[in-house]
């Protein structure tokens, strides 16, 4: 584990304003323990990522954004590049989360993109792979994650492929106050980090963070965050209100 970060991260999806912002960043400042052992991030939806940078900067959280496209710049109406979230301050960035993938059409092909175009712009893209249930039932769970992971990952150089973060988001755990058992989640993030190694070596799949996420919240994080190969998480529902959030950071300390 010390070989690389624990790092908890709230994906806040479509909430909380930027008033709201600056009222949970007040909150977070009254209840941080000031001996951190994990990295805090908070990914905000893009329009407020300036008022989260401002909110944040005295706290030691990151801010993070939710998406990126991977063109530099032209007529992309609506999107936003890795440069535009680079000169602004952000440090990491959501790829390829479940509701994009289900939603908003996004694919392996445009993940991996969007995760050459992050690093290139030395932003630490958080990249979201996970099974539905039917895919779990249906007993590929493995075959999908190392086709996600390898996807993902194609065309990335090793010196690059270790400022990556892979988030474990089983589809079905996730909104639905399901959560993946310790056992269960574990055994996923060890064979991504087993993937990372077929891909890289055992050097970089040691250094590179694997989150769980899926109704992580105060009630299971510590028995999540005691297995070895989870290390940190990304948190959607419980890192909207700050008591449950700081609950989280402190089962990673
Ligand atoms: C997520 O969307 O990344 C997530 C894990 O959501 P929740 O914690 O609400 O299941």
């Amino acid at each position: 584990r010390r070989y690389r970060k624990t790092i908890i991260a709230g994906n806040w999806k479509m909430n909380k304003t930027a008033s709201e912002t600056k009222k949970f960043a007040e909150e977070l400042k009254r209840l941080l323990p000031r001996t951190k052992w994990c990295d805090i991030v908070v990914c905000v939806p893009a329009v407020n990522i300036p008022a989260a940078l401002k909110a944040f900067k005295d706290l030691r959280v990151s801010v993070g954004a939710q998406n990126v496209f991977y063109e530099k710049s032209g007529a992309y109406t609506g999107e936003v590049s890795a440069d535009m979230l680079k000169d602004l301050g952000v440090k990491y960035v959501i790829v390829g989360h479940s509701e994009r993938r289900q939603m908003f059409g996004e694919t392996d092909f445009s993940v991996n993109k969007k995760v050459i175009a992050a690093l290139e712009a030395d932003l630490h893209p958080i990249i979201c792979v996970g099974e539905t249930l039917d895919q779990r039932e249906l007993g590929v769970t493995m075959e999908l994650i190392a086709l996600q992971v390898k996807s993902a990952l194609a065309g990335v150089p090793a010196e690059k492929a270790r400022r990556c973060v892979i988030a474990y988001e089983p589809v079905w755990a996730i909104g639905t106050g399901k959560t993946a058992t310790a056992q269960q989640a574990a055994e996923v993030c060890t064979f991504i980090r087993a993937t990372i190694r077929h891909l890289y070596g055992a050097r970089i799949a040691r250094s590179v963070t694997v989150q769980y996420g899926g109704s992580m919240k105060p009630s299971n994080a510590r028995e999540l965050l005691a297995e070895l190969d989870i290390d940190g998480g990304l948190i959607g529902g419980a890192s909207l209100e700050a008591e449950q959030f700081i609950e989280i950071i402190n089962a990673a300390n």
